[in-house]
């Protein structure tokens, strides 16, 4: 039957790492007591080892887990080696009870003083062949009286923190000192709350060489608080100070025993105590007693616990099957598919970065610089009509007839535009899109969930790109160097030039329509703005001829007359008139690029700096592209997918693979209710081999 409460114990621990709701409990020995009345001193006598926390200030603020696990001597191994282990820690077998007694220390003192108990249970497992197997939850003491430093607030969180424990099918171990009246005990107290006929309490009295041993039989067969499990008398006092475990254990052993000896009248012999009408007294007794309680308890629950795990069971598989369709997944299976899943979408997502593509968003670039260098040349230059009318003028045969003015401003305004910058500013352009997508691919699913991922992902592509931009934009900006010096256009590129130009400029004047009407709208109609405008005008001659005046030397007085109009419309005017200054230039050499003489070809550049420099920004845009695709594209599509699988995953360990899945809250509920049904499907079977066990150690009856 011994076996029966060691494979149970391993059912309870395993049930414990499921879930923490009561219908999945199977019995363990709740110990409570006031602060001081020997609780720990109680639970280290059945241990054998000094090794939980000591101190004055409130040293148990968390429910202490505690399963013993009892391992014979063997042939192989005569004298096992006694450990402990905390499970949820990882550290692995501690074989030095003061180390397990500072970890405990350090757990315990974590909980902020503010919060002052916690209701988060440490786990602790010791192995010994000194110990049986039994699973004690050792809980913070009551307080007694509340004073400045342990406020009635802390009383109350330890009493209903108890009172959680406390409940079926627990069993209770009630630790009362015999030097205090019972009726003062609030271990007592609780468990007669839930427990009335103290069916599932067994009384411990500590202390028992600090009364007089009547005294002490008194209180042992007190009849004012009758308990169904007993009470059992000990003197547990831990032997002091550092004294090595072994020889403590035998110290405080020995003084038991000696005191129940020497007064062996009052209490009768301690080993042969276990019968429940005689007096109970000694720790081995109570450990005896602990041991058939926890056994028997653990037997009646074997029924109830069976029924209750197959229904979980059921439940569990059924909602895995309609969830989840019974698919299986694994933290190993969700990383590698998030890998897959992360380089497909990259490839699909680096179409963007085809060379047509590339070679559109330059030339957008370029245009805006077109439009830029022809406003700083021509458009502000009054003489920028005469330009039209030269065009026009058929008695001007070619370009060498017009003024070497046009000619300088061509070869300027050309200038501008090669020597702009362009390979550093057309590799940053791209290396900005790829920037942006792979922080588009890593703010999205399912990398919204993995953050830490996320960082690395956008970190190495950063790395990459950046080690490429120098030497890309070094290698463009030399391919362009001729057409810093000379650009040869042929017709077939006059005309696509010229038909761009006509496009940009077309869009140009639409857009500046558009504001000019949001602007009469705005103001009330034409015929508003045009007053406004003509006013506007008025005040800007005004201003000149007093500036005039002034510059003369002549006293000249402010206007007095104040605006007509309030002032946020006089300065929808002055945009208003910006934009159709604009617009009329726009007009005037729309005309132009449409014009016989912009037609003819590439021979007449100096009467269309427009066409000319759309030809140069084409050429400029088809070199950029070329080179930026070999330096740094062709690179980065390389390089990428290997560094995902370099840095993303392959110094990944399993913990850390585990971690990653979690991250994502659907696979986490995925893998939650899996191994929920695994580990169900587990104690299943281990219940089930334990009815039979059981069945097959009942006696049958021999027949005659
Ligand atoms: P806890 O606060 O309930 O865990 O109590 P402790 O086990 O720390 O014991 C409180 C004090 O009572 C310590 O100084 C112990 O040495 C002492 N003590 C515990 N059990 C006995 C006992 O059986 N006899 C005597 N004389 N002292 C004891």
């Amino acid at each position: 039957l011994v076996n029966l409460t060691k494979k149970l114990i391993e059912i309870r621990s395993m049930l414990l790492s499921i879930d923490q709701s009561d219908s999945l409990k199977l019995p363990s020995i709740v110990v409570i007591g006031s602060q001081s009345s020997g609780k720990s001193s109680v639970l280290e006598a059945i241990v054998g080892h000094e090794f939980l926390p000591k101190g004055n200030n409130m040293v148990t603020r968390r429910p202490i887990e505690l399963t013993l696990i009892h391992t014979p001597p063997t042939a192989g191994t005569p004298t096992p080696t006694e450990y402990g282990e905390f499970p949820s820690l990882g550290l692995g077998k501690i074989t030095n009870f003061s180390s397990i007694q500072k970890i405990l220390t350090d757990l315990n003192l974590a909980v902020p003083d503010t919060e002052a108990v916690s209701s988060e249970p440490i786990d602790l497992r010791i192995y010994s062949p000194h110990v049986p197997d039994l699973t004690l939850i050792d809980l913070p003491g009551y307080v007694q009286i509340s004073s400045m430093d342990q406020p009635e607030e802390l009383r109350e969180k330890i009493s209903s923190l108890c009172d959680k424990y406390i409940r079926e099918p627990n069993i209770i171990l009630a630790v009362c000192a015999a030097d205090v009246d019972l009726a003062n005990s609030p271990a007592l107290r609780a468990s007669r709350k839930v427990d009335p006929l103290g069916l599932r309490t067994i009384g411990v009295v500590t202390k028992m060489d600090l009364v007089t041993p009547d005294q002490g039989v008194g209180v042992l067969t007190n009849n004012r608080y009758p308990l169904h499990l007993g009470y059992v008398g000990v003197v547990a006092k831990s032997a002091g100070k550092q004294i090595s475990s072994l020889s403590a254990r035998a110290v405080s052993k020995q003084v038991e025993e000696d005191y129940f000896n020497e007064h062996k009248a009052f209490f009768g012999s301690p080993s042969s105590s276990a019968s429940s009408s005689a007096i109970m007294v000694g720790t081995d007794t109570l450990r005896r007693r602990l041991m058939e309680v926890l056994e028997s308890s653990m037997a009646s629950s074997l029924h109830s616990i069976t029924n209750a795990v197959q229904l979980e069971l059921e439940e569990t598989t059924y909602q895995f099957k309609v969830q989840y369709n019974d698919r299986r997944i694994s933290s190993e299976s969700y990383v590698a598919e998030t890998v897959d899943a992360l380089k497909a979408r990259f490839r699909e997502y680096a179409t963007q970065f085809r060379k047509p593509a590339v070679r559109e968003r330059l030339k957008e670039m370029l245009d805006e610089r077109v439009m830029d260098i022809l406003e700083q040349l021509y458009w502000i230059d009054k003489r920028v009509e005469e330009l039209g009318a030269l065009g026009a003028d058929a008695k001007v045969k070619t370009a060498e007839d017009v003024d070497a003015y046009w000619r300088h401003k061509l070869n300027a305004a050309s200038s501008l535009l090669t020597k702009s910058g362009v390979g550093r500013d057309a590799t940053v352009l791209v290396a900005d899109g790829l920037r942006a997508l792979i922080d588009s691919i890593a703010s999205g699913e399912p990398f919204n969930h993995h953050p830490r991922a996320a960082e690395r992902l956008v970190q190495f592509s950063h790395i990459i790109l950046r080690d490429r931009i120098g030497m890309t934009a070094d290698q463009v900006e030399n391919c362009i160097k001729p057409y810093k010096y000379e650009v040869d256009v042929d017709k077939r590129e006059w005309e696509v030039g010229r038909e761009q130009a006509v496009e940009l400029f077309e869009k140009e004047a639409a857009l500046c329509e558009g504001k000019l009407s949001e602007i009469r709208k705005k103001i009330g109609g034409r015929r508003r703005l045009s007053g406004l405008m003509n006013y506007v005008r008025e005040l800007e001659e005004k201003e000149k001829d007093r500036k005039a005046r002034r510059m003369r030397g002549e006293d000249v007085e402010e206007d007095v007359e104040g605006y007509r109009y309030p002032q946020a419309q006089v300065l929808d005017a002055r945009h208003a008139m910006l934009y159709s200054d604009r617009l009329a230039i726009l007009k005037l050499r729309l005309a132009a690029l449409k014009s016989k003489r912009c037609k003819a070809g590439p021979e007449n550049d100096v009467f269309c700096p427009e066409i000319f420099l759309n030809v140069v920004a084409d050429k400029l845009a088809h070199t950029s592209t070329m080179f930026i695709n070999i330096e740094l594209l062709d690179h980065f599509f390389y390089q990428f997918p290997r560094e995902i699988d370099s840095r993303l995953i392959y110094d990944l360990d399993r913990k850390e693979i585990a971690e990653f899945a979690r991250e994502n809250p659907s696979i986490r509920r995925h893998l939650d209710l899996q191994e929920r049904k695994d580990k169900l499907e587990e104690v299943m079977k281990q219940l089930n081999s334990l009815s039979t066990l059981r069945a097959d150690a009942v006696p049958t009856p021999r027949r005659q």
